[in-house]
């Protein structure tokens, strides 16, 4: 959930523009006018989001602690828009209490709907926990820019004179995140089999834990920028098992480069930097940068293992 659907919500509030019933009535829509959280109230958009019961219990037990029970008189879009200002004007770049409030009401109007449409049962808890998991989804996302931010400067200061490059696809947008190294190993011609053009690939979780995935194949190659998109294409095919979020690095500034323009690639490499454009666009966010060639180590042994045991 991206943070702009959390304030489009409290914008379309602000608009009396969601279809609570109120709204439907005014179209000219017939429907019963009770509320379906309480069963015990007429639903407006007042009611649904601050003064029904379950809305007060709420905003009590939220992490804000908003006591609602004594804004009756004060019209709704004031009520919001003083919150939403007054976190603004607080809390300056930092967001957590603008997400905590937008995601209670987002969260109000989904369980909102889930008993109209659905049929489950009230609960202030469910709404609770649904406005916490969106405020967690959030927080991790948050978490990853950043991780991702440091590791493209920590990069960026090993290289000093090269820019680091950077390849983005797609948007962050669940919290299963995997970081990858990839690399290869090629001869043109290798003595011990007799064979040309033989090569393997390697990745490996970037981890200081027990790499989730980790993994060598032989593969066909014309050259070591062939073998270096093949790495990088096998990589992502096996974390793409794992996780939707990839962070991909390799030592290859080349095969990075002609990632973001296919127009410097090379024509031998040019439908299998399709293949991983088209298998990162299946992904939520694919990041693949390139680094030093200490950094890709574990990949490197790997694929060299793996080339020499033929
Ligand atoms: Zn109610």
């Amino acid at each position: 959930m991206a943070a702009n659907q959390y304030f489009s919500t409290s914008g379309r509030l602000l608009q009396r523009a969601l279809p609570t019933k109120d709204n439907l009535r005014k179209r000219g829509i017939q429907v019963t006018t009770e509320c379906v959280v309480c069963k015990n109230g007429l639903e407006s958009q007042s009611h649904l989001f601050r003064d029904c019961y379950v809305a007060q219990l709420v905003w009590k037990s939220s992490p804000l602690g908003i006591i609602s029970s004594n804004a009756a008189n004060v019209r709704m879009e004031e009520w919001l828009m003083s919150f939403l200002s007054y976190f603004f004007d607080q809390d300056g770049r930092e967001e957590g209490r603008l997400i905590q409030f937008t995601s209670i009401l987002w969260s109000i109007w989904l369980h909102r709907n889930d008993i109209l449409f659905r049929g489950v049962s009230g609960s202030p808890e469910t709404i609770l926990k649904a406005a916490q998991a969106h405020v967690h989804r959030w927080e991790q996302l948050q978490e990853f820019k950043k991780a991702t931010s440091q590791v493209v400067q920590e990069v960026d200061k090993a290289h000093r004179n090269q820019k680091v490059c950077v390849f983005k696809m797609g948007n962050c947008q669940s919290n299963n995140f995997i970081a990858v190294v990839v690399d290869a190993a090629w001869k043109k011609y290798d003595k011990m089999s007799k064979k040309h053009w033989i090569a393997a690939v390697g990745w490996e979780e970037d981890t200081n834990q027990p790499p989730r995935v980790q993994g060598a194949m032989k593969i066909f190659a014309q050259d070591p920028m062939q073998a270096e998109c093949y790495a990088i294409y096998w990589g992502l095919h096996h974390v793409s098992q794992v996780a939707r979020n990839v962070l991909l690095k390799s030592d290859c500034r080349e095969v990075v480069q002609a990632l973001q323009d296919p127009r410097k690639a090379s024509k031998h490499v040019a439908s299998i930097l399709v293949d991983i454009k088209n298998m990162a666009a299946s992904l939520d966010y694919f990041v693949c940068i390139n680094v030093c060639r200490d950094q890709v180590v574990k990949a490197h042994s790997l694929a060299q293992q793996e080339r020499k045991c033929l």
